[in-house]
C-alpha cells in the first residue's frame, strides 16, 4: 500500500440511516470550517490566546495520533516511511490543508527524525484571519499538533512540529518543520510548553499564586489603611484630650450649667445651637457635645461659614461631580458627606448666604444631599451643631437669616457666658495655660506675680477665654525669671497711655506698676544689658547707678 493511493470515499463509511461516517472503527464527523473559526475565536476571547492556543495544539495532536494507529490498522504499509507518509495525506484528505512534503528522514535506531513541509490552503490561517485578524505568531496550531501527534505514533517516542513561517501572520507561505527532541533547537525548546497537555492543575496552581499575590498585596492596602486610620485616632485622641481638659478648666456655676446643658444634650440626636461671643469657645463645647455621644468614634468636622469662599459654600458642604463647573476637574466629596455618622459643626451659622441658607434647610428637612452638577441625592446621618457669635433672633427681625432654619437649628440652645461674667474661673485657667505652655516652650514658673494676677481679674476680656489664653503664651514667652509678670492688658498694650484709654476705671493702674512694667519691657528688649551704649539705662534717660536703685524698689530681679 502507497498513501498516494488512498481515496477518501473509499476510506469512510458512511451510514445515512443511522447518520454515522467511519474510518474503520473510529466515527468521524464533518464540521462547517467557519463553525470551528468561531469556537477558535470564543476560546481566545474567554481563555486568552496563549491558552487557546494550548489547547487547540493539543486537540490536533490527537488527531494526528488517532489516525496514525487506525492507518496502521487498516493498511498494511511497505515500509514506516510510508505508514508516516500516510499522515500528511490523510490530513489533506481531511480537507484541513495541502501538504508538500520538502524532505523528511527517520532514523529511529540513531533517534533522529527530521522534516520539512509546506502547508497550501490551511483552513485554520483562513479562519483565523477571518474571525480574529492577522497574528505575531504562527497560527496553525491544529496543524502543528496534528503532525506532531502523528510523527510521534510513528516514531515511537515525542516528536514536535513547528511553523517558521506562516501565513496568519503575515508570510507568503506556512513552513513546517518537525524535530524529534534530540534535534530541537533552543528557539522550538521554548514552544514546547503549546505542545504540553493543559493541565487543570498546573492552572489551577498558576491561578492560586495569583491570587495569593493580590491577597498579600489586600493585605497590604488594609496595613495601610489601617495605619492611618489609627493616625486619625490618634489625631482625634490629641484633640480630645486638649479640649477635654480646657472645657473642664473653671468652676462658676455659670460653666458649670454650661457643663449640664452638654450632659444633657449630648447623647441625643437633637440640634444644638452654640451661642456666645467670639472667644468662648464654642467648639470646644460642640466637641464636648461630640465626645460624649455614641458618635464619637465617626468624624467630627467643623465648617466655618464666615470663611467659606462666597462662590465655593456649596460644594464645599455638598461636594460636586466632576466638569461641574470649570474648574472641577475630581468628583469632590463635601463635607456633609465627609461627616456622614458623625457630627457637622457650624461655626458662624449667621453668616450663611439666604441662598445656601435654603439649601441648608432642605438637607436638615430631608436627611440628603445633591452634589453640585449631580442627578441623584444621597441618603445622608449627620448631627448638626451650629454655634453663632451674633443673636440670630435680631437677623431673622431683619430679614438675614432664614426665621424657619432658626427655629430648626434652635432646638437645644446652649449660652455660653462671656470671660467677664465667670471671674472665678480666671485664676484656674491662668494656672491651666501656664502649666500648657511652659510644657510647650520647655519652661519653669512658679507662681505668678499678685498684681498681675489682680490685672487679669479686673480686665474686661473682650476676646474671652481666647484673649486671656494668647496673653498668657505671650507672658511665659517673655518671662526670665520663675515669676510670671503680665505687662497691660487691652488694646495696645504697649502704650501706657493707649492702656489708659482702653481701661475700664477698675482697671487703671498706679504709676509705679507702670513704671515697673515699663522697666522691665526695656530689660527685656536690651536682653537685661543695664549700661552702656544701647543699654537700658541709656534708653531711658537715667544713670545706670539709678535705674538699678529703681529696680530694687521695684521689685525687678
Ligand atoms: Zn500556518
Amino acid at each position: 500500500m502507497n498513501p498516494g493511493q488512498l481515496k477518501l470515499l473509499e476510506l469512510l463509511k458512511a451510514d445515512d440511516e443511522s447518520g454515522v461516517i467511519r474510518f474503520k472503527h473510529r466515527r468521524m464527523l464533518i464540521f462547517d470550517a467557519d463553525a470551528m473559526g468561531l469556537l477558535r475565536k470564543e476560546l481566545v476571547e474567554t481563555l486568552g490566546l496563549e491558552r487557546a492556543r494550548r489547547i487547540l495544539t493539543r486537540f490536533g495532536y490527537a488527531c494526528g495520533y488517532r489516525d496514525a494507529l487506525t492507518s496502521k490498522e487498516l493498511f498494511d504499509w511497505e515500509s514506516d516511511d510510508d505508514w508516516w507518509a500516510a499522515g500528511p495525506r490523510l490530513h489533506q484528505l481531511e480537507g484541513i490543508v495541502q501538504v508538500r512534503l520538502l524532505r523528511a528522514h527517520m532514523d529511529r535506531a540513531r533517534g533522529v527524525l527530521e522534516s520539512q513541509a509546506e502547508w497550501l490552503y490551511s483552513y485554520e490561517a483562513e479562519q483565523h484571519l477571518k474571525h480574529i485578524g492577522p497574528s505575531d505568531s504562527p497560527v496553525c496550531w491544529t496543524l502543528t499538533g496534528y503532525a506532531s501527534g502523528h510523527s510521534t505514533a510513528v516514531f515511537g517516542s515525542d516528536v514536535y512540529a513547528f511553523e517558521t513561517e506562516c501565513i496568519g501572520k503575515g508570510d507568503g507561505r506556512c513552513l513546517v518543520e518537525a524535530r524529534a527532541t534530540t534535534g530541537l533547537s533552543q528557539q522550538m525548546r521554548a514552544l514546547l510548553e503549546y505542545h504540553r497537555p493543559f493541565s487543570f492543575e498546573a492552572e489551577f496552581q498558576h491561578l492560586l499564586n495569583e491570587l495569593e499575590g493580590r491577597g498579600k498585596e489586600l493585605a497590604a492596602n488594609e496595613e495601610r489603611a489601617k495605619a492611618l486610620e489609627s493616625h486619625v485616632l490618634y489625631l482625634q485622641e490629641a484633640i480630645k484630650e486638649e479640649h477635654n481638659f480646657e472645657e473642664m478648666v473653671g468652676a462658676s456655676p455659670a460653666l458649670k450649667r454650661v457643663v449640664q446643658d452638654i450632659e444633657k444634650v449630648a447623647s441625643s440626636d437633637s440640634t444644638v445651637l452654640i451661642c456666645g461671643e467670639t472667644g468662648t469657645g464654642k467648639e470646644l463645647i460642640a466637641n464636648a457635645i461630640h465626645a460624649r455621644s455614641s458618635r464619637n468614634n465617626r468624624p467630627f468636622i467643623t465648617v466655618n461659614c464666615a470663611v467659606l469662599q462666597a462662590g465655593l459654600v456649596e460644594s464645599e458642604l455638598f461636594g460636586h461631580e466632576k466638569g461641574a463647573f470649570t474648574g472641577a476637574i475630581h468628583r469632590k466629596l463635601g463635607r456633609f458627606q465627609i461627616a456622614d455618622g458623625g457630627t457637622i459643626f457650624l461655626d458662624e451659622v449667621g453668616e450663611l448666604s439666604l441662598e445656601m441658607q435654603m439649601k441648608f434647610l432642605r438637607v436638615l428637612q430631608q436627611c440628603e444631599i445633591e452634589r453640585l452638577g449631580g442627578t441623584q441625592a444621597f441618603k445622608i446621618d449627620v448631627r448638626v451643631l451650629a454655634a453663632t457669635n451674633q443673636p440670630l433672633e435680631r437677623s431673622v427681625a431683619e430679614g438675614k437669616f432664614r426665621s424657619d432654619l432658626f427655629y430648626r437649628l434652635n432646638v437645644f440652645p446652649i449660652m455660653v457666658p462671656p470671660l467677664r461674667e465667670r471671674r472665678e474661673d480666671i485664676v484656674l485657667l491662668t494656672n491651666y495655660f501656664t502649666q500648657k505652655f511652659c510644657s510647650r516652650m520647655r519652661r519653669r514658673i512658679c507662681s505668678i506675680d499678685s498684681a498681675s494676677l489682680e490685672r487679669l481679674e479686673n480686665y474686661d476680656w473682650p476676646g474671652n477665654v481666647r484673649e486671656l489664653e494668647h496673653v498668657i503664651e505671650r507672658a511665659v514667652l517673655l518671662a526670665e525669671g520663675e515669676v510670671l509678670f503680665i505687662g497691660p492688658l487691652g488694646r495696645d498694650e504697649r502704650s501706657a497711655i493707649g492702656a489708659v484709654a482702653a481701661a475700664a476705671p477698675a482697671q487703671l493702674r498706679t504709676l509705679q506698676e507702670i513704671e515697673r512694667d515699663y522697666i522691665a519691657e526695656v530689660l527685656r528688649r536690651t536682653q537685661r544689658t543695664i549700661a552702656g551704649k544701647g543699654g537700658a539705662a541709656e534708653i531711658l534717660g537715667l544713670p545706670p547707678s539709678t535705674l538699678r536703685d529703681r529696680m530694687k524698689k521695684l521689685g525687678i530681679k
